[in-house]
């Protein structure tokens, strides 16, 4: 069969449908870039937010649109409404997020054993979802109920897999030529607790047994970490980049998100972080127009937003989530309000994202290209990261995607970073 995979969100979504895709292909399936092609298609939806959740839904209706007869949701807008899930044209199987990892046997109607993942390589998935960075999942759910989170109630409790059983995607991305690693989960800073280890741990196992050019964690909750997790990173492989999620920067307001951080404990690690971790770039993701939110509160946000200096972010408009605690708390803010705090909050990222580019400029870093464009007789155009998360552009006289590259950067714009490929 011919199968196309899509998805919408997180990184662990992208990690979800790439492994799908290595088990499709065991079953002897082709993976293909266009859904035009395809017999079937599995969708890994989201729910973080009312607009992720009105894609998901759009995403499904244009699959059937174009033709495809078989559609598999999956993913937690079709975990917490299975049935408008199943009630989309053209949907087969709505499999909730419990039973994905089985998703490929339940499509096909097979049993695991049937197909062997061993030696497979992990291939860049086609199309739209082709990356470098091989996402690779470590765990699942969360334990924690932070009240505006509807993912820790479409992803269930925490669950972390085995460190052999990442290993062995580690190895099969690297043999696939994986340039980067990225760990993810849904609270990636809980691994391990559910058997007596902490994701220290399997940093420094997969830094002992793996041979990775870079390996980078995804999002980190603030609470799990502390100065001895930072002596990872004297590892270079380990790249210096923290996202560290602080939601707010006012203790009341996090108080009434349930967050397991306040603004003394988040300035220290922080404070740690920079000690210990050389150019770390630490960036984060806040919440405007939480319900409560006064002005004075909103401005001691904004204060501690400007003083953590951070090195890039999200800003997200708070979006009451049916089935979470805050969308039932009084003094929702009004959305004009929320929308404004948010473009506040924004221009101050920026600036601090500018301010911490800055200091970059003439230096020279690795960056792993991630996509290429020609651009006729003046060679190609490269676009990739550095370890510490900087977007960077340059040009090439040859496509060098996949590439890693020592780049002098010399100058900011505001999409990222230009700069010189060294010797080439
Ligand atoms: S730590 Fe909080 S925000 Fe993160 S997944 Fe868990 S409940 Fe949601």
């Amino acid at each position: 069969m011919k199968i196309f995979l899509d998805t919408i969100g997180c990184r662990l979504n992208q990690a979800e449908i790439e492994s799908m895709a290595l088990q499709f292909r065991a079953a002897g399936h082709e993976i293909v870039a266009a859904a035009e092609e395809a017999d079937l298609a599995v969708v890994n939806t989201c729910a973080v937010t009312t607009d992720a959740a009105a894609d998901s839904r759009r995403k499904i209706r244009h699959l059937a649109n174009t033709g495809v007869d078989e559609i598999v949701a999956t993913g937690c807008w079709s975990t917490l409404q299975p049935g408008q899930a199943a009630a989309l044209p053209h949907v087969k199987q709505v499999i909730p997020n419990q039973r994905k990892d089985t998703l490929v046997e339940e499509t096909l109607n097979v049993k695991h054993s049937t197909f062997d993942l061993e030696p497979l390589t992990r291939i860049p998935l086609p199309g739209l979802h082709h990356r470098t960075r091989a996402f690779i999942k470590v765990q699942d759910g969360c334990d924690n109920h932070c009240t505006f989170c509807i993912t820790t109630v479409a992803r269930g409790e925490s669950r972390s897999r085995p460190a052999a059983d990442v290993i062995r995607d580690i190895h099969s991305a690297l043999a696939g030529g994986a340039k980067e690693i990225v760990l993810t989960g849904v609270h990636l800073g809980s691994w391990g607790q559910d058997f007596g280890l902490h994701l220290r741990d399997l940093t420094a196992t997969i830094l002992r047994e793996a041979d990775i050019p870079r390996l980078r964690l995804s999002s980190l909750e603030p609470w799990d970490l502390d100065e001895a997790f930072f002596a990872l990173w004297a590892d270079a492989r380990l790249q210096p980049h923290l996202h560290l999620p602080l939601q707010s920067g006012c203790d009341s307001t996090l108080r009434r998100m349930a967050r397991k951080t306040d603004t003394a404990s988040f300035r220290a690690l922080a404070a740690a972080a920079r000690r210990l971790i050389p150019d770390v770039a630490i960036t984060t993701d806040l919440i405007a127009g939480f319900p409560g939110e006064t002005a004075d509160e909103f401005a001691l946000t904004m204060d501690f937003v400007r003083e953590m200096q951070f090195a890039g972010g999200h800003v997200f408009t708070y979006s009451p989530r049916p089935g979470t605690g805050a969308a039932r708390l009084r003094d929702q803010v009004r959305p004009e309000v929320r929308k404004e705090r948010n473009r506040l909050l924004r221009g101050i990222l920026d600036k601090a994202e500018q301010s911490y580019r800055q200091k970059f400029i003439g230096r020279s870093l690795p960056v792993l290209w991630e996509s290429v464009s020609e651009l006729g007789e003046w060679g190609w155009q490269m676009e990739g990261l550095t370890g510490n998360y900087m977007r960077v552009s340059a040009t090439a006289s040859s496509p060098r995607w996949n590439e890693l590259d020592n780049v002098k950067l010399v100058e900011v714009h505001a999409g990222g970073m230009k700069g010189v490929i060294g010797n080439c």
